[in-house]
Formats: structure tokens, sequence, C-alpha cells
């Protein structure tokens, strides 16, 4: 495992984010939902640095692979989030890759009325991108690697790392064996 974004730096970046939503919208209010389970570390570390008036909610968003179910389809349980009618909502989520679970979640929430959406990752994974939409937001650029750590897993594991960390091809050929 490498380290690819350190404890120190992951702070400074979500300073730099926070500071950035609060200059972006000031005193107005806002609604933060974070795209689970990924974004949790993220979104408990950045709602603390925003000054607004905020609601915090949660909405998870599964893409389903496998032979029974078609390459990417996205499943969006929203059971968990608060009305946004009329409302600025500002989706988080840790990685954005090919980008399909974004543009899912925007579908979805645009049904619902807000006022406004916008996006915000920690990662924007380079060459990966499938779509028109990119995040408003971003915390860090990173290579095609797979990523672990601070929220981002493998098989469930190494969310709880402080650090992000790429996981080289041997050793996920050694978990998974
Ligand atoms: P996208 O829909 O943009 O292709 O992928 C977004 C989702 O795929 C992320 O929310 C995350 O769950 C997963 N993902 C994409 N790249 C990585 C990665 O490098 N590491 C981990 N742990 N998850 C990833
Ligand atoms: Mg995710």
């Amino acid at each position: 495992m490498r380290t690819l974004i350190t404890e120190k730096e992951l702070n400074a970046g979500v300073n730099r984010l926070a500071a950035e939503i609060n200059a972006e919208y000031g005193q107005r209010p806002l609604t933060v939902l974070g795209v689970l389970t990924g974004s949790v570390v993220l979104l408990a570390d950045l709602i603390r640095k925003l000054n607004m008036p905020l609601r915090v909610g949660v909405l998870q968003a599964r893409s389903y692979q496998g032979a029974t179910t078609t390459p990417g389809s996205l499943h969006i349980d929203a059971d968990m989030m608060p009305d946004i009618h009329d409302r600025d909502v500002l989706i988080v989520d840790d990685i954005f890759d090919t980008g399909r679970t974004l543009l899912g979640v925007l579908n979805h929430l645009d049904s619902l009325k807000p006022k406004s959406v916008k996006t915000l990752v920690l990662l924007n994974k380079q060459g990966r991108k499938e779509v028109e939409v990119e995040p408003d937001f971003y915390g860090f650029s990173i290579p095609d690697q797979f990523v672990v750590g601070y929220g981002l897993d493998y098989q469930d594991h190494y969310r709880n790392l402080p650090f992000v960390a790429a996981l080289e091809p041997k050793e996920i050929d050694q978990l998974l064996s």
C-alpha cells in the first residue's frame, strides 16, 4: 500500500474546500447530502467547517455489477433524505471516477425540484470520465489508480485509514484469494 495523500494534506484540502463552499453560499441555508458510504469521513470533517445554516442528509447510491444485472445500472436509495424542494443542495461524495454515480444522483435529485444542486468530491480520478458532468468542487486530482482510506473501501475494509493510499494490483489479488 502506498500513501498517496497524507493526513495533513487531506486536512488542508478539506479546509480549502470548506472555504470555497463558505465563499459560494455565504449565509444562504444549505442542505448537504452525503452519498453513502464512502463520503462519511469527508462529510464529518467538511460540515464542521461550514458557516451557513446547515441541514445534513444522506442517500445511498449503489451500482450493480455482475452477470445478472445491467453493468453500471445504478440504484439510489433516498429514503433517509430530507425534503430538498426549493433548497440549495450540495452533494458530497468520495470520488469521481466514471461520473456515473454523480450523474445518477443528479438526475434523481432533479425530479425533487431543488432550487440548485452542486457537487463536491474529495478525489477526481483522471482519464476515466464517461459522462458530461464534472464535479463543481474537488479536493485532489489523482491518477487512474484504485485508492482506499478516508472513507474509501476495498470490499468494506480500509475506510478508517486517516490517509488515502493506492492499492497495488498484487495486493488486491492477495486480498481476494
Ligand atoms: P463512478 O460512478 O464515478 O464511476 O464511481 C464512483 C464510485 O465508485 C465511488 O463512489 C466509489 O464508491 C467507487 N470508486 C471509484 N473509484 C474508486 C477507487 O479508486 N477506490 C474506491 N475505494 N472506490 C472507488
Ligand atoms: Mg461510493
